[in-house]
């Protein structure tokens, strides 16, 4: 079979660096032009070329550093501009939204935070409470670029190319067409992607946060629903339909405790926060500050709260050997309440862990805690809104101007 020499078009190549070097300012949060020079493999003149171009576009900014220390002349550092684009990130979980306008670097400029309950969690009350989110964070950010995009994650299974969520069982949401309802309350031109709140906790962990630079990863979220987002070699494995990564739904006893799913003795039904509370001997409360109680008491010695978290960190260390039988990560990064549950009882997590995973996987992992807190998920879905600015930023851009 003979080759064919495909021509390039020096046009075409430009834009893939341009997309490169964006990506790499992104990512870092800022770069000098002589770190852009060596990561990314091109001269000098290309390198202040491309940044022109980006300067131009009102994505980024240049300025020289004051250090004193530096000998010679200072390479210029390349920032992304603070009133450049922003995407909208939001972040359901069972109790509350955070919507975010997130900016290049991943800086959050301004969050909202509300919480929900009852009849708050229905879908059209959800895209309501978005909209007026979109317009609060616009009013403060009056010289910004506006939004580039928006991003959803969702506690539950979503089919990415649209955003239909399939289940979300306790938001109590079965197929429900959310990209597609958001995507009309919102200004025409914004793209809205939907995904899976740890499938996006994995990005953004992977990406910026505690697992940065492993390219095996597990994030394991867990509150009140229980999921995970798996990052092999690199890449995130999301199943033919992009439902993969259902932990908190491996059976783990068939005889066990009802679950929101339909099914009984799932692992969140021993790790979740209702297995809390319920191994901590609370029964007339829930939500998050019931799960704070337990924790402070827990901290406190009192020792119903300790037997209580003992029990769910035994459950985490079973749920993680599985994980890691299966996947064999360098990392798991345990979030949402669950992370609180490894830094009261590690000792029994990873006892646990010893005991019932296969020595040579389990020899080689580590259990962290996110590096972005509490916003993974959060970070994880402004990654996902940025992707087409990413992608093609001169044509985003563009786009932004005719409308
Ligand atoms: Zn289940």
């Amino acid at each position: 079979m003979v080759a064919q020499r495909v021509a390039v078009r020096p046009e075409e190549i430009r834009r893939h660096n341009l997309s490169r070097l964006l990506r790499s300012i992104h990512q870092h949060g800022e770069l000098t032009r002589a770190e852009l020079t060596a990561t990314m493999g091109l001269n000098r003149s290309t390198i202040g070329a491309l940044v022109s171009d980006l300067v131009a576009l009102g994505l980024v900014t240049e300025y020289v550093p004051s250090g004193r220390d530096r000998a010679g002349r200072p390479s210029h550092v390349v920032a992304p501009r603070a009133d450049g684009p922003y995407v909208l990130a939001v972040d359901l979980a069972v109790e509350r939204i955070v919507t975010a306008a997130v900016g290049l670097g991943g800086t959050v400029h301004e969050r909202r935070v509300t919480t929900i309950e009852g009849a708050d969690r229905l879908p059209r009350a959800v895209v309501d409470q978005l909209a007026a989110d979109a317009e609060w964070l616009a009013e403060r950010l009056p010289g910004s670029q506006g939004p580039v995009g928006v991003g959803v994650s969702i506690p539950g299974t979503v089919r990415r190319r649209d955003g239909f969520v399939d289940h979300a069982p306790n938001l109590n949401w079965r197929a429900v067409p959310f990209g597609e309802l958001l995507a009309d309350r919102m200004p025409r031109r914004l793209d809205v992607q939907v995904g899976n709140d740890a499938d996006l906790g994995a990005v953004a962990e992977h990406q910026r946060g505690a697992a940065v630079g492993c390219e095996h990863l597990i994030y394991l979220n867990g509150s009140v629903g229980v999921g995970g987002g798996i990052i092999a070699d690199g890449g995130q494995l999301h199943g033919v339909g992009g439902y993969a990564g259902e932990i908190g739904h491996m059976t783990v006893n068939p005889d066990g405790p009802p679950c929101h799913c339909g099914s009984t003795g799932c692992i969140e039904t021993y790790i979740g926060e209702h297995a809390l509370l319920r191994a901590a001997g609370v029964t007339d409360q829930h939500g998050p500050q019931a799960i704070a109680a337990v924790f402070e008491a827990a901290a406190a010695g009192e020792q119903r709260a300790v037997d209580g978290v003992h029990t769910v960190a035994i459950w985490l260390g079973r749920s993680l050997a599985n994980l890691v039988n299966c996947f064999n990560p360098q990392v798991i990064v345990v979030g949402g309440s669950l992370a609180e549950v490894v830094r009261l009882d590690r000792v029994s997590v990873e006892t646990e862990l010893d005991r019932r995973a296969m020595a040579a996987a389990r020899a080689g992992v580590k259990v962290l805690l996110p590096g972005l807190d509490q916003d993974s998920a959060l970070i994880g879905a402004a990654e996902l809104a940025f992707g087409t600015l990413l992608a093609s930023p001169d044509s985003m851009v563009a786009s932004l101007t005719t409308t």
